[in-house]
């Protein structure tokens, strides 16, 4: 075994010495952004094909096709009679969330001319929409199923790599909002940091959600504007998740919510002056990021890195088992790219901080067994969650004896795209100013309360989808962005919003009767600025109806905008119980020494139900205290 010692080097470490042999015995190249991958010499082949692309032949030419990854792209093949010669895709998947997939996965089709490539760990959506894009494209070349078949036998054989040690200070698993968080927090207090990852790129969910993070700055001209504090913070979480969670730790996450958003700026990020009230946040106080989704977080701690030493990334690499040596967590055994094993000691504490569960069904359908919240959480539902949230930190925990706490408390969204379940193409930018239509045209329930009422409604309306509905106060230019990047004008042009000058003509759109849902902006409209019954509460139990701009004058400025969405699992509140001080506590009620953990991956604070805003503030909260305890951690 391979002993390395990490120094303070600061350096990402991507690969872990791996050898690729190609399957096949021809390789070629192939981008508003454009990824360009051109075509490259071929390589000498090192071994014949077990089925190799020369047995499928093309018409010779140039094809187009459209799909759908995070957003819309274009794929533009270019074929010989034999050859896949270049891939074009034009796109705006977001830099560090879609974007690395329209590098990666078009150069290794051409490197391999097979479909058979890897999917883009975090990135599944885009990397199958390209090769969905690309197998369209073959198919107007005449390809047929089996040919396609053939192509998607063929992929990279990969040697494997010899197995490695590598000890630092603190061992984070998860390079998410609070692994980074304790990663740097760790390192800030002089200690050398392995962040263990099995996706080739941070960001985990938080790198998706939409950047609301909920804090308090008690006593600041916007919070006192607002009516707010931390103690009706504090008093919202707690009663949101139904007084499930955990008093101390809810105190925690919001006693130091400001201070987190005041290290973030520490650290150059960037927020948005004000405040907003994001989905189920009940209370505007919500900081939006000036990046678009989560990816300000990680620019943040990008630069970090970038700028200090001791901080070592390891990518493509999953923790598997927790080392255990006199009853202290010591380490982890992990599987490195090649499928090795890679082992990674800690001087100090060891930091989980893999995520929820939502992107494992068997383990959400088992734990909704319990109070059976949800109609069904089986794989007919999708999931606003990167690929690689399966639980597997929960699982580990659970095999030493963690204690797993409220797990059948799952949150869902009711704003999922209906074909993936992102969140992308999401319209709404804050709750005062939109509201929800079922497919006869009518509102069903108060789009400004909890999350979780909000999607049980939309479960029993018709065909279990709505539109979320409002006007050009949103978007007065047409062009601007909604809170994941995305222009309104492009998801029009996509047919993923619809734009009508009337309601009537919306109404046609959306494809619901016109007298009902002129029925139901008119109503709503009585209770916003203006209207008879302004500053009451509506027939829903509805109360935000004016922003923290008071520009909110209801739904009557055209243009008018829809945009449909089903119910989607977001977050699961349950895992594994910690202290207020992040140490991670056993089925006994004992510290399990050495191991703490941060984020989703801990159950117990949000209770029953998560507010709008709150995971971010979790993640940053209590990835600083782990990364602060584990710093401090010191063996007997
Ligand atoms: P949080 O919001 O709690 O920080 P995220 O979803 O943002 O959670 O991040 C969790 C990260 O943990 C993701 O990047 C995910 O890929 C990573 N992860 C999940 N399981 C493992 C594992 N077994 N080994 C290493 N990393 C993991």
């Amino acid at each position: 075994m391979k002993e390395k010692l990490l120094k303070h080097t600061g350096k990402t470490m991507l690969s872990l010495g791996l050898v690729v042999m190609l399957l096949v015995t021809t390789l070629t190249g192939c981008s508003k952004n454009t990824t360009n991958t051109t075509a490259q010499p071929s390589p000498v082949p090192t071994q014949s094909p077990a089925s190799s692309s020369d047995e499928v032949t093309f018409t010779a030419g140039t094809y187009s096709a459209t799909v759908t990854g995070m957003h819309e792209m274009t794929v533009t093949v270019t074929l010989s009679e034999t050859e896949i010669l270049d891939i074009q895709i034009e796109h705006q998947e977001t830099p560090g969330v879609g974007e690395p997939a329209t590098k990666s996965i078009p150069a290794e089709i051409l490197e391999t001319q097979g479909l058979g490539v890897d999917l883009v760990s975090g990135a599944t959506l885009s990397s199958n929409a390209i090769i969905k894009g690309v197998t369209d494209c073959l198919k107007q070349a005449g390809v047929s199923e089996d040919g396609i078949n053939k192509l998607l036998a063929i992929s990279k054989v990969v040697e494997i790599a010899e197995d490695e040690l590598l000890t630092a200070d603190v061992v984070v698993i998860g390079a998410g909002g609070a692994g980074m968080a304790a990663a740097v927090t760790a390192n800030q207090a002089g200690k050398t940091v392995i962040v263990i990852e099995k996706a080739s790129k941070m960001g985990g969910n938080t790198i998706l959600s939409g950047g609301a993070l909920n804090a308090v700055d008690e006593g600041s001209e916007t919070a006192l504007a607002n009516k707010d504090s931390v103690e009706n913070h504090y008093n919202q979480t707690f009663n949101g998740g139904d007084q499930a969670g955990d008093p101390v730790l809810v105190h925690k996450l919001v006693d130091n919510a400001w201070a987190g958003v005041e290290w973030l700026k520490s650290l150059g990020m960037e927020f948005y002056d004000g405040v907003f009230t994001v989905t189920g946040g009940m209370w505007p106080r919500a900081h939006k990021p000036v990046e678009p989704e989560g990816t300000g977080f990680f620019k943040t701690y990008q630069n970090y890195l970038d700028t200090h030493d001791g901080i070592t990334m390891v990518y493509n690499t999953a923790a598997k088992d927790f080392i255990i040596e006199d009853n202290v967590v010591t380490g982890i055994t992990c599987t490195g790219e090649t499928g090795n094993t890679v082992t990674v000691k800690a001087n100090n504490g060891v930091v989980l901080a893999t995520g929820g569960f939502g992107r494992n069904v068997e383990m959400r359908m088992k734990y909704n067994e319990v109070n059976k919240k949800w109609p069904t959480l089986d794989e007919s539902i999708p999931s606003t969650n990167t690929s690689g949230i399966t639980g597997d930190g929960i699982i580990m925990a659970e095999a030493i004896g963690a204690n797993l706490v409220q797990m059948e408390n799952i949150q869902l969204l009711p704003l999922g795209d209906p074909e993936t379940g992102s969140l992308s193409g999401n319209i709404e930018h804050a709750v005062e100013s939109r509201i929800f239509i079922n497919l006869e045209g009518n509102r069903f329930v108060n789009e400004g309360g909890r999350r979780d009422d909000m999607t049980l409604a939309l479960f029993e309306q018709p065909e279990t989808k709505m539109y979320i509905v409002m006007d050009s106060d949103t978007y007065p230019e047409g062009n601007e962005k909604n809170n994941f990047g995305e222009s309104i004008a492009d998801l029009v042009a996509a047919g993923r919003a619809l734009k009508a000058d009337s309601l009537e003509e919306l109404a046609t759109l959306m494809n619901v009767p016109a007298e009902n849902l002129i029925a139901s902006v008119e109503d709503y409209n009585r209770y916003c600025q203006g209207g008879d019954l302004e500053g009451q509460t509506d027939s829903f139990g509805r109360t935000l109806f004016t922003d923290t701009d008071g520009v909110n004058n209801g739904i009557n400025d055209a243009p008018y905008y829809a945009a449909v969405r089903v119910p989607t699992v977001h977050h699961t509140m349950g895992g594994v119980q910690i202290n207020e001080h992040a140490q991670v506590i056993d089925t006994n009620g004992n510290v399990i020494s050495g191991l703490f953990a941060a984020g989703e991956v801990t159950g117990g604070i949000h209770g029953t139900n998560r507010l709008g805003g709150n995971a971010l503030t979790d993640t940053v909260t209590f990835g600083r205290i782990a990364g602060t305890s584990a710093s401090e951690f010191v063996r007997k």
